[in-house]
């Protein structure tokens, strides 16, 4: 698993985190970026997660099996140094830190802020996709009427009433259910 071409995932998190941020005139240094994200996977610093040795960094599925949540960030972020991090919302940088932990689009195969897994809060997804290219590709992505537009899946696994597997059949019942008051809207008319 020391391959040297495997990238990091957590240094293409640290990356995409700080282009961000630099993108919107925040300067965050290598180190608060890595301390950050260790804090997101519930470490107290990034040598706890280096010395992890159930860690494995080099997996771009381990967003599927690892905790994650802003709590740490909310409690040791304080605690840093003076940084810009301490000025941002931690629930933003959350959610970045979020999409730079995630592997990149299937389609693009970018990074992207906007990356979503599919299905319905999958724990392990079948793949990711970003919003630009499931919105592009609509022969290939497709959402739920049910589940509405922030879950994406595969557009086979929508069928042509335009649910998901969970939701198969649940239009049907809310048609007959129409059909039903129509008829007695009638009935009351007609007498
Ligand atoms: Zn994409
Ligand atoms: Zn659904």
């Amino acid at each position: 698993m020391s391959d040297k071409n495997t990238p990091d995932v957590i240094d293409t998190a640290v990356e995409f985190l700080r282009e961000y941020y630099r993108a919107r005139g925040q300067d965050i240094r290598p180190a608060h970026a890595h301390a950050a994200i260790s804090h997101y996977l519930g470490y107290n610093s990034k040598i706890a997660l280096k010395s992890d040795s159930f860690f494995d960094p080099t997996d771009v599925d381990l967003l599927n099996y690892n905790e994650t949540g802003i709590q740490k960030l909310v409690e040791c972020v304080p605690r840093m140094k003076p940084n810009p991090l301490q000025r941002l919302d931690l629930d933003r940088v959350g959610h970045v830190i979020y999409a730079g932990l995630a592997p990149a689009c299937e389609c693009c195969n970018e990074k992207s802020i906007d990356i979503t897994p599919l299905g319905y809060e999958e724990r392990e997804p079948d793949g990711w996709v970003c919003q630009d290219c499931a919105s592009r590709y609509e022969e290939d992505y497709a959402c739920c009427r049910f589940c509405g537009d922030d879950y994406i899946y595969r557009a086979s696994q929508i069928n042509h009433r335009g649910e998901c597997p969970e939701h198969n059949g649940e239009s049907v019942y809310d048609e007959e259910e129409e059909e039903d008051m129509e008829s007695l809207a009638e009935y009351f008319q007609n007498h």
